[in-house]
């Protein structure tokens, strides 16, 4: 049985991942600190697992951090001693809030650059090269108005944008050095939203939530009393920020194409933008929440948040000629299946 370790794998979209992994019948070892997250997701994805009869339950979780060598060095030996060694890794570890990165960044470069070099070492030691990586669009330079392809210029404007193009260039420096042995992908991702369509897996950060999704979530359910739109006069058609929203569910089964490449072919480095190359504005997502899950809400207009972009969109063409793998579900879908976890979960 393919063995997979999943980094983060009991976060947002680690946690989909997972479930993707184990409806494939990988066996899959998770690491997580649950610095972001709940050990009760791993009851959710083993609930998943049990209702849908032909998924595989091989799932172990240690608790911990993947700057503890000494932890992860037990993980590779455990699993040769078992003689089921890793067979590839998926990263998803490391901290994502770009404004906390703004007021902390040497956590953010611990965590993110410090913790994937341990990572790495570990993997290096016990001979396990393939990887598929998470990174970001935060990495390119923000430009107006067209689509962003893998060979855009980059440019990131927070140190969470940076520390990701960090972690590339490491990724880059040693497949460089070992043309013959490491499988990396990379996948850039836009923006991941939605949740499993069982309503059991879903958004659910620890402290204030940044991101546009869950804030809908609370203002809908009505813990917030509005949302604030970031601006409506950028140059775009009703003058708010367009985004490439895509289902974390299609995001993880981008991961199963993307493993399923490390493990059969040559030694390489890919970078693929992983988005549905479809933008929305803040506005267009809020009617279509509106009307999908038949809630109204307020919302204001508020000044421009610092550090957006008016537009950002994927090229996702190479993403769809390499892997074997296309977005299935749209925006609808993305507001439907996050209300229902939301309504569900009761988070
Ligand atoms: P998340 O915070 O829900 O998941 C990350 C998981 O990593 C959490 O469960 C957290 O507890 C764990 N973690 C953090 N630091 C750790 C450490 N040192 N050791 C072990 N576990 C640790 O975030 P997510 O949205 O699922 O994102 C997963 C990955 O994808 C991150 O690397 C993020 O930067 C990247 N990414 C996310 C987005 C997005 O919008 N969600 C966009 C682009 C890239
Ligand atoms: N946004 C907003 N109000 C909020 C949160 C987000 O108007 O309370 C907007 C934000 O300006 C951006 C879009 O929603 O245009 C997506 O924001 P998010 O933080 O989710 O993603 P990112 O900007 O990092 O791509």
């Amino acid at each position: 049985m393919t063995k997979i370790l999943v980094t983060g794998g009991l976060g947002f979209i680690g946690s989909h991942i997972c479930v993707s992994l184990l409806e494939k019948n990988y066996n899959v070892i998770v690491i997580d600190s649950l610095i972001n997250s709940d050990e009760d997701n791993l009851l959710s994805i083993k609930k998943i697992c049990k209702f849908s009869n032909n998924f595989s339950n091989h799932i172990t979780f240690f608790k911990g951090d993947i700057k503890d060598k000494e932890l992860l060095i037990n993980i590779f030996e455990s699993s040769i001693e078992d003689n089921n060694p890793i067979d590839a890794v998926i990263h998803l570890a490391g901290l994502k809030s770009v404004k906390e990165s703004v007021e902390q960044p040497l956590e953010y470069w611990e965590t993110n650059v410090f913790g994937t070099m341990i990572l790495l070492e570990a993997m290096k030691k016990y001979n396990c090269k393939k990887i598929v990586f998470s990174s970001s669009a935060t990495i390119y330079k923000p430009i107006i108005d067209e689509l962003i392809t893998e060979n855009s210029a980059l440019g990131p404007i927070s140190p969470y944008g940076s520390t990701k193009l960090a972690v590339e260039n490491m990724l880059g420096d040693l497949i460089k050095s070992k043309p013959n042995e490491w499988r990396i992908t990379n996948l850039r991702y836009f923006n991941p939203v939605g949740a499993h369509i069982s309503g059991l897996l879903g958004e659910n950060p620890k402290g204030r939530p940044n991101n546009l999704f869950p804030i809908l979530l609370k203002v809908a359910s009505g813990e917030y009393e509005k949302l604030s739109i970031f601006g409506n006069d950028w140059p775009t058609h009703d003058g708010t920020c367009i985004r490439d929203y895509i289902h974390v569910m299609d995001l993880a089964e981008a991961h199963i194409s993307a493993l399923d490449l490390i493990l059969k072919s040559s030694p390489f480095f890919l970078n693929l933008n992983i988005g549905t190359g479809k933008g929305k504005s803040v506005l267009e997502v809020v009617e279509t929440f509106k009307k999908v899950n038949r809630c109204e809400f307020k919302y204001a207009f508020n000044s421009r948040r610092e550090g957006d972009s008016p537009y950002v969109v994927a090229d996702n063409r190479l993403a769809l000629s390499k892997l074997d793998w296309k977005p299935k579900r749209n925006i609808d879908d993305m507001c439907r299946d996050a209300w229902n976890w939301k309504f569900k979960s009761k988070k």
